[in-house]
């Protein structure tokens, strides 16, 4: 545990930023940087208590040395996250006073989008730092991650399909999206398209609305959503969805979502495969926005050669069910020992 934490890995650095100024309030923490630096997003959230932001930015930040392990990226893991200040009065000065702690790093952390901050947050940080990607860069690679992270769930669900429930294609699969938001509209866009049945809730109305206007998609309430009749679950909104109370009310047969940290504790894997349900980890999944930031900061990014990076999401996919086949296990469990196995300087 790290100083007492319940359930936290040793992570190799955390720092703590505050600015008074600006009300900066920040955890960078450091998984691990044995593949190389520390890549991962920036949250902005409102925690009950700074404890419950800790905790969140080492769940964060563990999860991402897995996902970027098994996207095979030259990077470890790391995460930020931000406490919300009841009032932001500048948030330019903000986000600048974030990046003079990124900065602060010395290139062993290097930040970008996640829940609650946007492209122009990362283009106004270059200012104060350059360990920042997610970019719109005139004339090269470069901006949202978001719809490459929904590429690669929609692969996943995809290639899922084929081998959990038999479906040669998605049409006619019906799909519930748990979060309409930057991931889960564009996912909604892909499975649409791709002949699926939705069924969708958001806290927003307007975006389910807007399903309902543009994808004809189905609405349920935001309680009704997990356990809704269907063959696909998308968690797409915050963690911990699959839980205790969730997991014996859950209809669907697969789970494939990009809300990162969705088992609320390794065991509730269990009980999803106890009940018959697949559930293709997170981390594995929803590794399209991290290998588009990390393509741009490389500066190798080319929209075709991102896309086909982000597609092979899905043999990875089919490796892991054949591994669990194989060694008789859970896909939370197999996931992770493989993705810890890759924890070491790529060759
Ligand atoms: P977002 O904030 O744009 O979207 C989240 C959506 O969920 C919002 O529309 C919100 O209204 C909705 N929501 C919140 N609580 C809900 C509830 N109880 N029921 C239904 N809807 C609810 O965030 P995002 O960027 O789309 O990310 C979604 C998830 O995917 C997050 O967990 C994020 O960490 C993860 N993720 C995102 C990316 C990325 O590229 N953006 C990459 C990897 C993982």
């Amino acid at each position: 545990s790290l100083f007492g934490l319940p359930d936290q890995a040793p992570h190799e650095r955390v720092l703590l930023a505050a600015d008074e100024e600006t009300g900066l309030k920040a955890i960078l923490a450091v998984h691990s940087t044995a593949r190389g630096p520390a890549f991962g997003g920036c949250r902005v959230w409102s925690y009950d208590n700074e404890l419950a932001a800790l905790n969140d930015a080492l769940r964060l930040s563990q999860g991402m040395s897995l996902k970027n392990a098994l996207a095979n990226l030259p990077f470890g893991g790391g995460k930020a996250v931000i406490l919300k200040p009841a009032v932001i009065k500048d948030r330019a000065a903000l986000f600048a006073a974030f990046g003079r702690a990124v900065q602060s790093l010395e290139g062993a952390y290097i930040t970008a989008e996640d829940v609650g901050t946007t492209t122009a947050d990362m283009l106004g940080m270059q200012a104060t730092t350059q360990f920042v990607s997610g970019i719109p860069r005139a004339g090269a690679f470069g901006g949202d991650p978001s719809p490459k992270t929904a590429y690669g769930v929609f692969v996943s669900i995809e290639r899922g399909a084929r081998l959990v429930l038999g479906r040669e294609s998605l049409e006619g699969v019906r799909v519930a999206l748990q979060g309409l938001g930057a991931v889960g509209w564009h996912l909604a866009e892909y499975l649409h398209k791709a002949g699926a049945k939705l069924v969708v809730a958001d806290v927003d109305a307007a975006k389910v609305q807007r399903a309902q206007e543009q994808l004809g998609a189905q609405a349920v309430g935001i309680n009704e959503i997990l356990s809704a009749d269907v063959d696909v679950l998308a968690p797409c909104a915050l963690g911990a969805s699959l839980n205790i109370q969730s997991i014996p009310t859950l209809k669907a047969k697969l789970i494939a979502g990009a809300a990162n940290n969705q088992l609320a504790t390794a065991a509730d894997g269990d009980a999803l495969q106890a009940r018959g349900i697949t559930y293709l980890p997170d981390y594995l999944v929803n590794a399209g926005g991290i290998i588009s930031v990390a393509r741009e900061y490389r500066g190798e990014g080319e929209e075709n050669a991102v896309m086909a990076e982000v597609a092979l999401i899905a043999n990875r996919v089919a490796e892991l069910l054949e591994r669990v086949k194989s060694e008789g296990s859970t896909p939370g469990r197999v996931a992770d020992a493989w993705a810890r196995s890759l924890l070491v300087k790529p060759a």
